[in-house]
């Protein structure tokens, strides 16, 4: 018992990193100099170099003339899906074709320093599969916290709208009535999922939905919230439309998707409620420029032209309010490992660039509720961090392009 208690030990995994800084993203503040020792994925102490002595046989990562961050955290990714494969192209797409571009899209946005996402739809639950796969160590790729399919009314935004009656083609999360969405949860929540997704109102990319116009009643999204609080996990709702918005913030969803059309009285009740903002304000340049090759239909084309701009100014709103608010990009709408392109639009629409990185850490763990374990460096959290040359409190678009990702421990990405 003893000896396999000592050879244990000997086994830690130990590392010890050092940087030109650190930025706690709590306050904001920079320690310079820092020395970090990582043991297996954990971190085990944070100290100065030349003060905090270093343990025998570790292994020395120096990353002298870099800043160490968190690791970033997107709350609204479709990682399956391919932003190549728009309208109708994607019905050519079968269930392990989309998972396998799931893991080449996992890799790419570990390597842009995303180290943690949160996967908010994806067909059948190639997300979970996809989450398994890479908590198993089998491929690479961020921590994903995965909805499975998201719920949607007959012929709603999440469900699927393309094909003709004859086809009889319908997402297998739709449902209508209270009893019916909460058979739904269950399924979601029997397959693997770590939270529920719905859908609140019209959106964007699909067939058919007014954008502005409210999906599901409110007994309906009640119905939701509760089936998932009763089963401890979260809700998130897109929800575009004014009334979406406020009738999902009321039945106490965790965060509203996009949130484009926003009132004093959405602000006020988000506030009130706690409710978490996760507003995607880079993808609509992707959307507009390259949408059409993509195969995005023409009528998709006009709502953004009136939702972009019409987000932008909510978000402005929504951050001078001081809602709780985190990074979401909807990437999968624009390709993967652009999500970082997002933190100068969240700058120049209001945000300052702490809040925008706290956006992307501290508070999207809060949202998870893992605030204990992701979201900053500090003893005894994961081993998820960045390292970018320079301070991105003073260059934001220094988060465009990591050079350094380490994911539990472990280098993940290196020049
Ligand atoms: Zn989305």
């Amino acid at each position: 018992m003893l000896v396999s208690a000592i050879s244990l030990t000997a086994q830690a995994d130990i590392t010890v990193v050092k940087a030109d800084a650190l930025l706690d993203v709590k306050t904001g503040k920079l320690q310079q100099k820092p020395l970090l020792i990582l043991e297996d994925n954990r971190i085990r102490d944070i100290g100065e170099q030349g003060k905090l002595a270093i343990p025998e046989g570790a292994k020395l990562l120096d990353l002298s003339g870099q800043t160490l961050l968190p690791g970033l955290m997107d709350m609204h990714v479709h990682i399956t899906s391919d932003a190549a494969v728009h309208g109708y192209k994607g019905l050519a797409v079968s269930l392990p074709a989309e998972t396998i571009t799931g893991v080449a899209n996992a890799k790419t946005t570990l390597e842009a320093g995303f180290t943690t996402i949160r996967n908010v739809g994806a067909s059948g639950y190639s997300d979970v599969a996809l989450r398994d796969a890479i908590n198993k160590g089998e491929v690479p790729g961020p921590r994903i916290f995965a909805s499975g399919i998201p719920l949607g009314i007959t012929g709603g935004h999440c469900d699927n709208n393309l094909l003709p009656y004859e086809y009889q083609d319908k997402s297998p999360a739709v449902a209508d009535g209270p009893w019916a969405v909460r058979e739904k949860v269950r399924m979601n929540i029997k397959y693997g999922a770590d939270l529920i997704k719905y859908c609140a109102t019209g959106g964007v990319l699909s067939k058919g939905t007014k954008v502005g116009a409210q999906q599901y009643s409110q007994e309906e999204m009640n119905a939701i919230v509760e089936e998932a609080n009763l089963r401890g996990i979260h809700v998130a709702a897109h929800a575009h439309g004014t009334e979406g918005i406020k009738a999902a913030i009321k039945a106490g969803v965790r965060s509203v998707e996009h949130a484009s059309f926003l009132d004093d009285e959405a602000i006020k009740l988000a506030k009130q409620h706690g409710t978490y903002l996760s507003m995607d304000i880079y993808n609509t340049e992707y959307i507009l420029g390259e949408g059409e090759k993509a195969g995005i239909l023409e009528e998709s084309l006009d709502k953004e032209r009136v939702v972009g701009s019409k987000q932008r100014d909510s978000f402005s709103r929504a951050v001078k309010a001081g809602v709780k608010m985190v990074f979401s990009t909807d990437a999968g709408v624009y390709p993967h490992g652009d999500n970082g392109k997002q933190f100068s639009r969240m700058v120049r629409f209001g945000m300052t660039p702490l809040q925008a990185i706290q956006a992307a850490t501290i508070n999207a763990a809060t949202l998870l509720g893992k605030e204990g374990e992701l979201g900053s460096i500090e003893t005894g959290k994961f081993a998820d961090m960045i390292a970018v040359p320079g301070n991105p409190l003073q260059d934001i678009s220094l988060l465009e392009t990591v050079p350094w990702v380490i994911k539990d421990g472990n280098v993940a990405k290196r020049p």
